[in-house]
C-alpha cells in the first residue's frame, strides 16, 4: 500500500478511537444541536465538569470540536461537517 494511504488510515483510524466513547458521542450529539458551554453539555449529558472539560479536550486534539472564548466561558461547537454525518450515519446504523 502507498505511504499516503498508510497515512490516511492511521488518520481514520485515530479519528475513530476518539469517536469510540460513549461520553464523547453524547457530548458530540449534545454539540450537534449548537454550540454549548462545558457547564451546558455536562448538564444535558449529567457528567461531571471536569469529565466533560476532559472529553472535551481529546476531541479538540482531533479537530473534531473547536471553541471560542465568551467572557468566562468557553463555547465548543462542532468542527465541520463531517463529524455530524460520522454521527447521524452511525445512529441510523444502530438502530437498523
Ligand atoms: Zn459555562
Amino acid at each position: 500500500m502507498k505511504s499516503s494511504n498508510i497515512e490516511d488510515l492511521k488518520e481514520m483510524e485515530e479519528t475513530f478511537k476518539i469517536l469510540g466513547d460513549r461520553t464523547r458521542i453524547e457530548i458530540l450529539f449534545s454539540l450537534i444541536q449548537g454550540e454549548k458551554c462545558v457547564h451546558e453539555v455536562a448538564e444535558e449529558i449529567d457528567q461531571e465538569l471536569s469529565n466533560v472539560s476532559h472529553h472535551l479536550r481529546r476531541l479538540r486534539d482531533k479537530e473534531l470540536v473547536e471553541y471560542k472564548k465568551k467572557g468566562r466561558h468557553k463555547y465548543y461547537e462542532i468542527k465541520d461537517n463531517y463529524v455530524s454525518k460520522i454521527l447521524h450515519e452511525g445512529m441510523d446504523h444502530a438502530r437498523e
